[in-house]
């Protein structure tokens, strides 16, 4: 950054807190008739329906889960929303309100916030949802953000982990392991540019995965599609740290064991293509990539009908008694079991 740029950027401590969050929260836009109070006051105000209500929160630590050297503000806003609504629609639940609390040390600018809130906002304006409030503090390094979110879902609706029943359809939405392989090539990319900062990353040909990684989206279609034929699934969980970690939660959690298949697992071209040039399976990926924010759900088999044309929903196995074990079969026919290898925002990043 030169000096000039420099020069434009406002100092946190410049406009004190109550100046910043007034700043910060301006451009908030309340949709729900349901939020009597939003920002302003000692707490917001919501007013309650005929509904279960459904609440979550992540905290997301920078240099843990994130990196700023390659993520930008304002996608990072973005996802801090999106891992939140991602756990709403898990529980087939709509997300409605969230608030948003930050830390940040002085290393950052006014106008930063600024890029991080424009990016709440916008997944608040497109998954119809309301800022509610927060909190703001500073912190001696780095930047903290804890995001809760509140839904709601009818209480015979909500679906839980616990509730899968042998013979029932193993399903996921979408494709694994592309973030992952997002964040291997951006990784790849930091460390080359570290030592030869001349060279410019050419990262065109990772559009997708790049994609994942930086701006997932929750999945608020398929809550939608599985609403609109009259499924509930049996159980689901968001794939936030793997498929394998996942159906260990279903399975351990409901008392079964399942059979996923490995050549029905979906994964994209760009993800086969990065695992390749790095030197791995992209099973590896699909299983044990993070973050994909994808749905993962088990269906009963009077069900089938009802989805088999949805492009976006695969079914990869089934739910076996206990005793069957928790197993991956292999292309060529063999079983192994599934361990946890889910991938973790810890080891991954330290
Ligand atoms: P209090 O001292 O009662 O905690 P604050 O001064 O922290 O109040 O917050 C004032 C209002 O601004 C509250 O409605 C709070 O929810 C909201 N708020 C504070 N920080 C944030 C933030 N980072 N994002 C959104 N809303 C915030
Ligand atoms: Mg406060």
């Amino acid at each position: 950054m030169n000096s000039n740029q420099k020069t434009k950027l406002t100092e946190i401590s410049q406009l004190g807190e109550f100046v910043l969050i007034s700043k910060l929260t301006n451009f908030n836009h309340i949709k729900h008739k349901s939020t009597i109070k939003a920002i302003g006051d000692d707490a917001a105000v919501i007013e309650r329906s005929n509904k279960e209500t459904v609440v979550t929160t992540d905290l997301m630590v920078e240099g843990i889960h994130f990196n700023l050297m390659y993520t930008p503000l304002k996608h990072l806003g973005y996802k801090a929303v999106i891992v939140n609504l991602s756990d709403i629609y898990a529980m087939n639940a709509i997300p409605k309100y969230i608030t948003v609390s930050i830390a940040v040390s002085n290393r950052f600018s006014y106008e930063a916030l600024v890029e991080l809130y424009a990016g709440i906002y916008t997944a608040c304006e497109l998954y119809n949802v309301d800022l509610i409030g927060g909190d703001t503090s500073s912190s001696e390094k780095g930047m903290f953000i804890s995001i809760t979110a509140i839904g709601e879902g009818e209480k015979e609706n909500i679906v839980y982990r616990n509730t899968a029943k042998p013979n029932d359809l193993v399903c996921v939405s979408g494709d694994l392991g592309a973030a992952y392989m997002g964040l291997q090539v951006l990784e790849r990319e930091t460390d080359i540019f570290k030592s030869t900062p001349e060279i410019q990353p050419d990262l065109s040909d990772y559009d997708y995965i790049l994609k994942r990684q930086l701006k997932p989206e929750a999945r608020k279609d398929i809550i939608e599609i599985l609403k609109l034929n009259k499924i509930v699934p049996t159980s689901m969980i968001d794939i936030s740290d793997g498929l394998s970690s996942e159906i260990l939660h279903i399975c351990n959690q409901s008392q079964v064991g399942c059979e996923i298949y490995e050549e029905r697992l979906p994964i994209s071209d760009e993800t086969i293509k990065m695992a390749d040039e790095i030197n791995i399976l992209p099973t590896i990926a699909a299983m044990n990539g993070g973050e994909d924010y994808e749905l993962l759900f088990t269906l009963n088999l009077k069900d089938y009908d009802k989805i088999k044309e949805f492009k976006e929903i695969t079914v990869i196995g089934h739910i076996t008694e206990l005793n069957q074990g928790i197993n991956l079969i292999t292309k060529d026919g063999t079983s192994a079991p599934i361990i946890a290898q889910g991938w973790n925002a810890m080891d991954e990043h330290r």
